[in-house]
């Protein structure tokens, strides 16, 4: 089995409770660990895989809930840092109109040191890159950059998903798409939501999208659409994957809980390049991550909701 590294970000989500309030209304909050990459880590562990999670977390007790959840998971947590600087804070509320109020408070994710150390463990293994706060700066940028060459000497399978959270971008979009560009160019596999293959493409139209980010590099690509299902596109053939029908009740974590079990499927090949010569088989893994997707929105919470594989297999 193949070791998946998943790096960025690990912080807490504070969630208002009552929901329909703005964050100048709202007065109780759940304390939540939070940040995509730390999803992925856990919805590849939580299957039975391995996997590593690269990201720092502040000083005290918040630094240790965040890296308890992630050992509680079974991730592991070896090459986790911790910094000086407090971690991480967001506080998110969705407000009457429905627009969700965020609040962030950047701590210590963007202290990431680059570790050379770790390179050579690189060599055939899994590297994912699906960090919304990488791009922002910090030395977890600086990282970001040389793990990704790293994963391009070491003859590692890169999987990108670009993350991209409107709350951190504002005003900034067109230089996100520019940071996202290498990614896109190099890796094996490209995960998008809807939005952020419309937003990096310039395009409306689903399949003009794919062509674009076909043409910037990447040959594999799943865009995810909710309850519309995935469409999985190559530079030859395009496929949409329904989703599997559920009552969702918070679909937080959905894309994450998708991309981890699409990870953890490719960690058990012998050579993970396999799936991008054989379509089939990668039709079928996308059919279970669009289960680990849709099992997600049935709880609350992005972690605590992911499926093992007994509660995927149970799913026909
Ligand atoms: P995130 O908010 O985590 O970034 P995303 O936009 O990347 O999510 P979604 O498209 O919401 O990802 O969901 C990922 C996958 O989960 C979908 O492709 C689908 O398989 C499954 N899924 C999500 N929502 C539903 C739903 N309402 N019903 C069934 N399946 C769903």
């Amino acid at each position: 089995m193949k070791k998946v590294y998943c790096i960025g970000e690990l912080l807490i989500d504070f969630i208002a409770e009552n929901q329909g309030n703005d964050l100048s209304k709202a007065d109780v909050f759940t304390k939540k660990a939070g940040g995509a990459p730390a999803n992925v880590a856990c919805a590849i562990a939580k299957l039975g895989g391995l996997s590593k999670f690269i990201g720092c977390v502040g000083p005290g007790q918040f630094g240790s809930f965040l890296l308890g959840v992630l050992e509680d998971n079974h991730v592991d947590i070896s090459l986790a840092q911790r910094s000086k600087t407090f971690t991480t804070i967001a506080f998110v509320s969705i407000a009457e109109d429905g627009e969700r109020d965020f609040v962030f408070s950047r701590g210590a994710d963007k202290k990431l040191k680059y570790d050379s150390s770790i390179k050579n463990s690189f060599q055939d293994n899994i590297i994912h890159f699906g960090s919304a706060t990488a791009l922002l700066g910090g030395d977890l940028e600086a990282a970001y950059g040389r793990y990704f060459f790293d994963a391009l000497t070491q003859n590692s399978f890169i999987s990108f998903d670009p993350n991209f959270r409107a709350d951190l971008w504002k005003e900034e979009e067109a230089i996100f798409v520019k940071k996202c560009m290498p990614f896109i160019q190099k890796a094996h596999l490209c995960k998008f939501s809807l939005e952020e293959a419309q937003l990096i493409a310039g395009k409306t139209n689903l399949e003009e999208c794919c062509d674009v980010l076909h043409e910037i590099g990447t040959k594999t690509i799943v865009i995810t659409l909710g309850g519309d299902g995935t469409l999985l596109s190559t530079e030859n053939t395009k496929h949409k994957i329904p989703s599997i029908p559920v009552t969702p009740v918070d679909t937080t974590g959905a894309g994450d809980a998708f991309i981890g079990c699409l990870l953890y499927q490719i960690s058990l090949l012998h050579d993970p390049m396999q799936i991008l010569e054989d379509i089939d088989l990668l039709k079928g893994m996308v059919k279970e991550a669009n289960k680990a997707g849709a099992l997600t929105t049935t709880n609350f919470g992005a972690i605590p909701s992911l499926p093992n594989l007994e509660q995927l297999q149970a799913i026909k």
